[in-house]
């Protein structure tokens, strides 16, 4: 019987507040990895529980740290990646805004493990109640001496710095958040240099995601054993799948990573709304490619999704139903894409802005013969030849909507009408 940890406490009205958190064994991993592990120890831990990063990228966490240069004479940092941009995401909202302690716990275990004595956390500026929450939070925990100067007796200082962003999409990608954080454009920097050696202020940085930061306390406090025996193999433990669109029971689950999706879908979310029945399902926030029904039968995992031609992502888990027209779901997914490019290079800036075009044409019903093909060759022009995965993303959305409900689009055309309205 799988029992939560990571939202254990987010139903209880007092969860943000330090003395609930300590009352439920709060801060107690960070005591033991100061009493009891080397920074060295703590890494090694880490790549021990196979734990992968949450943010999207699934790239092993342990690992990352330990590509952080020893003796770079420069400061290291630690960034928490809060910026949360992908539509259908909201988990690390939860978190940061009914259990704020636990990230506070994570970033400190984890930049006691890199060597970090600052952290910043970059938060979308919209989380107004979780930037308030994570400021009272970070007081609180300064006051009682988790954060500061000689945390717990130890010889490790270490001050989290919050720094609010616009709401730009692209800021969710490492590399503009850190251009942000220096209060420069948000435009993805060409790697490598990687973060890891060449970050924030040219010094070493380690980004982390929300959910990837509070899965650390608890590997600390209950083994890498205990984490690597929930969920698959190469994707374990404890995952936040949020569950949005369609469905009867839409909210955030803690579960284990490789679910079936028919199952979270159907059984933990309820199913469709009464009458309807399920037509797809984005798997991982809208960059991520749809699923048509047929292809439920799938595991909720990095390598699972992939083999299955779409991916985790941020588990951002939408549903449609069947009284849903697919051209005006993929239609507003790349408008959204259009509107958040960065516009650092022309196959995402031009040929995002083309398919907007053609894509609305096709919505209206004034598409015309040729549009499908000529869809197809953008999404070509665009995969693979973007700076950055934005544009990645938005091609292969746009794909998968073409290949699993071509007909929908060809009605359109043929009709001169959208059939679902
Ligand atoms: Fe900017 Fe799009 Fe190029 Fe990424 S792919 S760098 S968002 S223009």
């Amino acid at each position: 019987m799988f029992e939560p940890v990571l939202l254990k406490s987010v139903d209880i009205r007092s969860a943000h507040l330090l003395s609930t958190y300590e009352a439920g064994g709060g801060y107690q991993a960070l005591a033991k990895a100061l009493r009891d592990y080397t920074p060295d120890e703590v890494i090694e831990l880490v790549k021990q529980s196979n734990l992968r990063g949450r943010g999207g990228a699934g790239f092993p966490t342990g690992m990352k740290w330990s590509f952080v240069p020893k003796q770079s004479g420069k400061p290291t940092y630690l960034c928490c990646n809060a910026d949360e941009g992908e539509p259908g995401t909201f988990k690390d909202r939860i978190i940061m805004e009914r259990d704020p302690h636990q990230l506070i716990e994570g970033l400190a275990i984890s930049a006691y493990a890199i060597g970090a004595e600052t952290a910043y956390v970059y938060i979308r500026g919209e989380y107004v109640t979780a930037i308030r929450r994570l400021e009272q939070a970070i007081a609180e925990a300064s006051a009682a001496g988790y954060l500061g100067a000689h945390i717990l007796n130890s010889a490790f200082n270490f001050t989290i710095h919050i720094h609010c962003g616009a709401g730009a999409y692209i800021c969710g990608e490492e590399t503009a958040m850190l251009e942000s954080l220096e209060g420069k454009r948000a435009q993805p920097r060409l790697k490598p240099p990687f973060p890891a050696v060449a970050g924030l202020y040219a010094s070493p940085t380690v980004i982390n995601n929300v959910e990837t930061l509070i899965c650390v306390p608890h590997i600390v406090a209950r083994g890498a054993d205990w984490f690597r025996d929930i969920g698959p193999d190469k994707s374990p433990g404890p995952k936040l799948y949020c569950l949005s669109g369609q469905v009867r029971k839409p909210g955030l689950y803690e579960l284990p990573m490789g679910i079936q999706l028919r199952e979270l879908v159907e059984e933990h979310a309820g199913g469709p709304l009464p009458g309807r029945k399920i037509k797809a399902v984005i798997p991982g926030g809208v960059s991520a490619p749809v699923i048509p029904e047929r292809g439920l039968d799938v595991g909720m995992d990095f390598d699972s999704l992939a083999a299955a031609g779409t991916m985790l992502g941020s588990a951002g888990v939408i549903v449609i139903d069947d009284a849903t027209c697919m051209v005006k779901v993929a239609t507003r997914i790349v408008e959204f894409f259009h509107h958040e490019s960065c516009g650092k290079c022309t196959p995402c800036r031009e040929g995002l802005n083309w398919a907007v075009k053609v894509l609305r044409r096709i919505e209206a019903g004034e598409g015309a013969p040729g549009d499908l093909e000529q869809l197809e060759k953008l999404c070509k022009g665009i995969f693979g030849n973007t700076f950055c995965a934005l544009g990645d993303g938005a091609a292969m959305g746009l794909r998968a909507a073409l290949a699993h409900f071509r007909d929908e689009f060809v009605a359109h055309i043929e009709e001169r009408k959208c059939p679902y309205h």
